[in-house]
């Protein structure tokens, strides 16, 4: 056996499928100095047991984009490595027993096709020709993805281990970290059980395990364990070799040819948490006692789709643990508190398929100091500090691991572990029949239902049931006035003598501006992609208020904190939960306000992009004139236990207007009409603001410039090939989300980032993308082209524009 060097220029914590993916990766980018350390023997904690489905199409562009990657990987590194993978590209095909789930598939074939997958729709028959033992009782219709494959776990882990090994990594097993060594907010080492290793850069790769070793370092690693079943037959007579992998989930099933027998696995709607109180240290190729009564309903729904398995004999009955997080989406990154500390962890029963493609970028993120492209769904920055709680994750856990099969319809919310963040208005909010969404675990106002209805969603692909009550929402701030609970917004506070420079290098904008403006600008990286889109509002010589998103909250106020230099005399402070804030939006808003304040609220004494602060009922609060949905009004800053007061204050005079309580939903129409970007949607740290059409919001040759000017600078130069525009579909169905593919002229140019119906243009909409391979992106070749957006496999032809369609000279803000 090796022993334990004393020092590595990077540390693996774990050896299973991802640990020695991050190391094979690193030494491929030649950072050979790396230790990864196993605290038993490689794969010993879930990667051995899992079934080696291998599939590509994910959620999103940039997530599919490593699965695809990982096939990739894996088809060639027997090749490579000498070692065997058991990796074949047998396909997949997945079924829909209804008519919903065959839309879902549609989209989603419709998305694969952005991403280069390829992807065919198939009847019922054609499934059954291609997989001759399924029941086609109720098969609406299939999609098969030729592409995709499976491997077995333990060797390709094996494979990757001895591809690192032979660039020069070390992997030592029987070694377990126990400690992490942090000075100063950076990592220096670990502590093992056989001495000390000083690191520049230690990576938590150690799945279930990984909240406890992130807890090591006091970092928030939010995923917990839950129990995962399937079975293995005994032979079937007949079953090829190369049957592609099937799945219905529908049945919550899937369908693995295995030597000759069929493994059966499940994404059943409850889970069942495992581990909750911590994992034993005996844990290593764990087998979890067989549910039998738990799998049984599984069971007879796979029995229904594959009839065969009523005569197979069961010879295995398996169920081992695999970790989940709360939002089913993988943590990988740098962490937030501890600047070197990386994680790759929480796989959500994707691990193997993940691994390749995960390896890969969080090696470029560690090599390059940032990721390769926009990675927000997965990075770990969008964690919130209280998701560490166990019982909250334990009571989440049970619905995450049903969500992988379950419908992914539009707006779906989580139905576990709710009501953890409620502002202070939540029950008024609820008492006016408020349908709460959550996010970060925040409860928001999405809509509120007709009086004496219950609210609550009622799922679909096209105009689900809460539709016409936000288009009333909708018209109310457009015509009238409206009121939005936005308290969920994340706001920090930068003050001290140095706060406007080293504000000033962070915000591409010009935020040296007296006291009482508003600015609008983007947090930019040395490559001018946009890191943050947020308001900065200077309150006085030495301190400002900075405002952004309640799903930004930690990545941004990580972004501020390593911003400010060591010497500099300016302090952050994150002050989400001091203020609640009241939007009070639409032509009606000045004479509501005015009937509760003294102040003068004319247009010249507070124009459009000030911020004061102001008497409003018993309180004193900032009003901000700033607008996320394109009309007159008031962004309303409230101490906290003040905002009951200000609410009832302001819901009372409103009678007067036809005042209207609104939530997210209609906002999002509002704000896709006039064009308004989303951060996580419409913007990322890869798109830069010319290319989002942000180019207003940049103040080029202000003193001391400002962090991606440079980058700017020669993309302003050489022109933009890329562009954001607005869509609007030619008819009134169907609707758009997002991820839908953008036609020019019968070529794929682009794709759209969110899409919601806009009830004053009485259109969908969207947002996109254009990208023109043949050169710059002019004004004229988007208006030369004739355009169709992609729905379930059908085209519909769309108008584009660069402007907003609502109101382009934005004189209704500024009125
Ligand atoms: C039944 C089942 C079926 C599955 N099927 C599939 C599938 O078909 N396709 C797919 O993509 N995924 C599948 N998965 C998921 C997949 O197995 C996991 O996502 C993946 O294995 C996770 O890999 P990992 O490296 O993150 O974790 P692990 O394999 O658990 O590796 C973590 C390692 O860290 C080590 N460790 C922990 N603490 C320390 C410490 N302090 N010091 C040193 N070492 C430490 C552990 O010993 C362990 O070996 C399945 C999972 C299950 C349970």
């Amino acid at each position: 056996m090796q022993s334990l060097p004393s020092e590595a220029h990077v540390v693996i914590i774990g050896g299973g499928i991802v640990g020695c993916s991050v190391a094979y990766h690193l030494a491929q980018r030649g950072c050979t100095d790396v230790l990864l350390l196993e605290r038993r023997q490689l794969t010993c904690g879930t990667t051995w047991h899992a079934a080696g489905l291998v599939g590509q199409l994910r959620a999103t562009h940039n997530l599919t984009r490593l699965a695809q990657y990982t096939t990739g990987l894996y088809e060639g590194l027997e090749r490579e490595t000498g070692q065997a993978t058991g990796f074949r590209q047998v396909g997949s095909i997945a079924v829909a027993a209804s008519a919903a789930r065959f839309e879902e598939l549609r989209r989603g074939a419709s998305m694969a096709r952005v991403f280069g997958l390829e992807v065919q729709i198939l009847t019922p028959r054609e499934a059954q020709e291609r997989w001759p033992l399924l029941s086609i009782e109720g098969v609406v219709g299939a999609v098969y993805l030729p592409k995709d494959g499976r491997c077995n776990p333990v060797d390709t882990t094996q494979a990757l281990a001895r591809g690192a090994r032979m660039r020069g990594a070390r992997i030592l097993e029987q070694v377990k970290v126990t400690g992490i060594r942090t000075a100063q907010g950076r990592v220096t080492g670990v502590t093992t059980e056989a001495g000390e290793v000083r690191a520049d850069v230690v990576v938590n790769c150690a799945g279930m395990w990984a909240r406890e070793v992130g807890a090591l370092a006091d970092v928030n690693v939010p995923l917990h364990a839950a129990e995962h079943f399937y079975i293995v037959t005994e032979p079937i007579p007949g079953l090829a070799a190369d049957l592609p992998v099937l799945r219905d989930a529908d049945a919550c099933s899937y369908f693995k040819e295995d030597t000759g027998k069929l493994l059966v696995g499940w994404f059943e709607p409850v889970a069942k948490p495992w581990g909750t109180g911590g994992i034993s240290e005996d844990c290593a190729f764990e087998q979890l006692p067989a549910d039998l009564a738990h799998i049984e309903p599984l069971f007879a729904a796979a029995m229904r789709r594959v009839p065969a398995l009523e005569s197979a004999g069961v010879q295995v009955f398996f169920n081992g643990p695999e970790s989940f997080t709360p939002d089913d989406r993988y943590l990988l990154g740098e962490t937030p508190e501890v600047r070197g500390l990386y994680v790759a962890a929480g796989f959500n029963s994707i691990g193997i398929q993940s691994a390749g493609g995960a390896g890969k970028v969080l090696a470029d993120w560690i090599v390059d100091g940032h990721p390769p492209f926009d990675l927000w769904d997965v990075d770990i920055r969008r964690c919130a500090p209280f998701q560490r709680n166990r019982r909250y994750l334990r009571d989440r856990t049970v619905e995450t691991l049903g969500l992988l099969y379950a419908m992914h319809w539009p707006f779906r919310q989580a139905q576990s572990a709710r009501g953890v963040r409620r502002s202070a208005l939540h029950e008024r909010l609820e008492a006016a029949g408020a349908c709460f969404g959550e996010v970060a675990g925040y409860e928001r106002a999405n809509w509120f239902g007709a009086p004496g209805s219950e609210p609550r969603y009622e799922y679909s692909y096209g105009r689900q049931n809460w539709f016409a009550q936000s288009a009333a929402e909708h018209r109310a701030v457009r015509e009238g006035v409206g009121l939005f609970d936005q308290s969920s917004f994340a706001k920090f506070t930068l003050k001290g003598r140095d706060a406007a420079r080293v504000l000033g290098r962070i915000c591409a904008n010009d935020v040296d501006v007296p006291a009482g403006r508003v600015v609008y600008t983007q947090w930019l990286n040395e490559r001018g992609g946009i890191e943050a889109d947020l308001t900065v509002t200077r309150e006085a010589e030495d301190s400002y208020l900075i405002v952004s998103s309640c799903a930004t909250q930690t990545r941004d106020f990580s972004w501020l904190c390593r911003s400010i230099p060591q010497d500099a005399h300016a302090v952050a402070v994150d002050v989400s939960s001091a203020y609640a804030v009241l939007g009070l939006m639409g032509p009606e808003s000045r004479a509501l306000l005015a009937t509760l304040t003294d102040a003068d609220l004319s247009s010249g004494a507070f124009p459009f992009g000030s911020s004061r602060l102001i008497d409003l009922g018993y309180a004193r609060v900032r009003a901000s004139r700033i607008t996320y949905v394109g009309e007159l009004g008031y962004e309303l800053y409230i101490p906290t236990e003040f905002a009951p007061g200000v609410f009832d204050a302001l819901t009372e005079a409103g009678g007067a207007f036809g005042l209207r309580l609104a939530g997210y939903h209609a906002m999002n129409s509002l704000r896709i009409e006039k064009a308004y970007r989303h951060w996580g949607h419409d913007i990322s740290d890869e798109d830069t603001p010319l290319e989002a059409g942000l180019g207003f919001a940049v103040a080029w040759d202000k003193p001391g410039g400002f962090v991606g000017r440079e980058a700017l600078l020669k993309q302003r130069v050489a022109g933009v090939r890329r562009r954001l525009v607005s869509l609007a579909l030619e008819s009134a169905e169907p609707l758009l989300y997002h991820n839908e593919p953008i036609w020019r002229d019968g070529r794929l140019v682009g794709k759209t980032t969110s899409g919601m119906f806009g009830h004053t243009l009485g259109v969908a909409l969207a947002l996109g993308y254009l990208e023109n391979d043949a050169g710059p992106l002019s004004a004229e070749w988007v208006a030369a082209g004739r355009y169709e957006i992609e729905v379930a496999a059908e085209r519909v032809p769309a108008r584009v524009a660069l402007r907003p369609f609502y109101d382009p000279a934005s004189e209704r803000v500024k009125c």
